[in-house]
């Protein structure tokens, strides 16, 4: 017997039409390149989005066409958000991290047939123009000097008849959005997003488990809006009628300090590098912000150290919420909420517990497996972690080879290697290709970065494996300063000590200014894997 319910398409534009009915006043805040600030309503908002919606149909775009953003978070990116998809289009987010080859190779991957690039970003477009096809190129920001060739966003919009928007059919698997990885393993491979798959994770996300977002909060992405589709937020805070906030390209502490309070947020997310600047500007300048409208740093993207946690928490009052997610999960995963049961225990303890990844959120299933199968609920033994659900990708956009990330059941390969303790707490331990795998047994490089980041005088650290001639792998920790502090290699030894076993101690400690990144902010240990590959060889040998 089938239920009788209505068969309610989950789509993107019905997000839209509940945040234009609802919450018509509620303000979008961005910063623009010269660091004035725009303003404008929700209303404002979907008139323009829906005027994109036209312009794009007038351009003749439609169902299934890719169009490409190559822009910050700004208000015309949110715009571009609901507009594409509204007009059954599907929204491509580039990363401006990454380098040109990159780029042209990931728009002729996709097919994408029109670019929507700011302004500032022009110079960038410019590096891989004529490697990509593309049949329009529209400009945001631009005032009177879009270049030739280029249609002026505001101009389309100001042309688009606002009255010939039509709400479409849409199928809830419709394609609405689409993400590349961006290639820490191998070639970047595209994910793309159903509507059903955006609106399921917007409620998912907005549980008091979850995020827990919700009209009374002001949100300030940090986290890139081209970095899967900035953790949801644009979708989950329009769904709950947020005040959004977009910090544009100034992405430096004091400008996000200054930000935070003066529009007095009170969720913010982005990856820890950022909170780490944060956490030394505050500490430099204890007491210049008032920051005390602010509930939630959400961290993710690399693992939140639990110093950062702690720091934060006891010399500012801050609270970091620590989540895990991947591209390919839209992206939120888990989140590291404490229970009732927790939350009563010691302060320490809230801390180990608040540093690990955290629990599935609703519809989200986890589990781990090692080479003797599924991994016991123990919270030691190690594995590569699984996930299923809704808002979890089935395959990559035209990757036939990548089909191995697929257990035969249908559950995704994470390539995280984890433990999963009694209570669904999962912590990730490394990711698959950065374990250091000492003579057979494992070393988790997290953990050795962790309590190396909670020493003072560390600004960073990175552990690598790196070949070595008797142990086949030996870790090797490679440390960034903080200003003006010194550390010896013997005094932060003596600091792993205590809490390792002697055999997972770092075999050499190298002192750096900087670590190298990956374009989402993440540590690049390829590379230092390939700098340091002789450095035990030589040492030893
Ligand atoms: P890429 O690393 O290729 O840029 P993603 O941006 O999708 O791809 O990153 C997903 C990966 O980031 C996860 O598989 C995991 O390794 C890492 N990650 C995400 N959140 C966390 C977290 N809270 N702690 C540790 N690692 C995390």
């Amino acid at each position: 017997m089938k239920g009788l319910m209505m068969d309610y398409q989950l789509t993107i534009p019905s997000i839209l039409r509940r945040a234009e009915q609802l919450f018509a006043r509620k303000e979008i805040v961005t910063r623009l390149p010269d660091k004035s600030l725009h303003r404008y309503t929700y209303a404002d908002f979907a008139r323009r989005a829906r005027k994109l919606a036209v312009a794009l149909r007038d351009l003749g775009i439609g169902r299934g066409d890719r169009v490409a953003t190559l822009c910050w978070n700004q208000y015309q990116h949110l715009e571009a958000y609901f507009g594409v998809p509204a007009a059954g289009a599907v929204l491509h987010t580039l990363n401006v991290r990454l380098h040109p080859e990159e780029l042209a190779y990931i728009v002729n991957h996709a097919g994408d047939r029109v670019l929507l690039v700011d302004r500032t970003l022009l110079p960038l477009f410019e590096q891989f123009r004529d490697q990509v096809r593309l049949e329009h190129v529209i400009v945001t920001g631009a005032g009177d000097s879009v270049p030739e060739g280029m249609l002026d966003y505001e101009r389309l919009l100001l042309e688009a008849d606002e009255g010939r928007y039509e709400e479409l059919d849409l199928d809830e698997n419709d394609a609405a959005a689409m993400c590349y990885t961006s290639g820490t393993t191998g070639r970047p491979k595209g994910v793309l997003y159903s509507h059903r798959a955006i609106v399921l994770h917007s409620l998912g996300s907005a549980l008091p488990d979850a995020l827990g977002l919700r009209e009374a909060d002001v949100v300030l992405p940090v986290v890139p809006m081209f970095h899967a589709n900035a953790w949801g937020l644009p979708y989950t805070a329009t769904m709950v009628g947020a005040k959004q906030v977009f910090p544009g390209r100034h992405l430096d502490p004091v400008s996000l300090l200054e930000l935070l309070a003066a529009e007095r947020v009170t969720v913010t997310a982005g990856v820890p590098t950022i909170w780490l600047g944060i956490l030394q500007e505050l500490d430099k300048n204890p007491g210049a912000y008032d920051l005390s409208s602010l509930r939630a740093m959400v961290v993710g993207g690399s693992a939140a150290p639990r110093g950062m946690i702690k720091a934060f928490e006891e010399r500012h009052g801050l609270h970091v919420l620590h989540a895990w997610g991947m591209t390919e999960t839209t992206p939120l995963g888990t989140a590291a909420v404490l229970t009732a049961e927790l939350q009563q225990a010691p302060k320490e303890v809230q801390y180990d517990y608040r540093a690990k990844q955290g629990r599935p959120v609703p519809l989200v299933e986890i589990r781990a497996r090692n080479e003797n199968g599924l991994v016991p609920w123990d919270g030691r033994t190690m594995g590569e972690l699984e996930i299923r659900g809704p808002w979890i990708a089935a395959s990559y956009y035209n990757a036939p080879e990548a089909a191995d990330r697929w257990t035969d059941d249908g559950w995704f390969r994470t390539g995280d290697i984890v433990t999963i303790d009694a209570r669904g707490y999962m912590e990730i331990k490394d990711r698959d290709k950065d374990l250091v795998k000492s003579g057979g047994e494992w070393i988790s490089s997290m953990a050795l970065e962790n309590e190396l980041m909670a020493h003072p005088a560390v600004a960073e650290a990175a552990v690598v494996a790196v070949p070595h001639p008797k142990w086949q792998e030996r870790p090797l920790a490679v440390v960034v300063l903080k200003e003006g502090q010194q550390a010896t290699k013997e005094e932060l030894l003596d600091f792993l000590r205590p809490k390792f076993p002697k055999w997972w101690l770092p075999d050499d400690i190298v002192f750096v200014d900087q670590i190298p990144r990956t374009s989402t902010g993440k540590f690049l240990k390829r590379a230092l894997r390939e700098r340091f590959r002789d450095h035990l060889m030589e040492a030893t040998g």
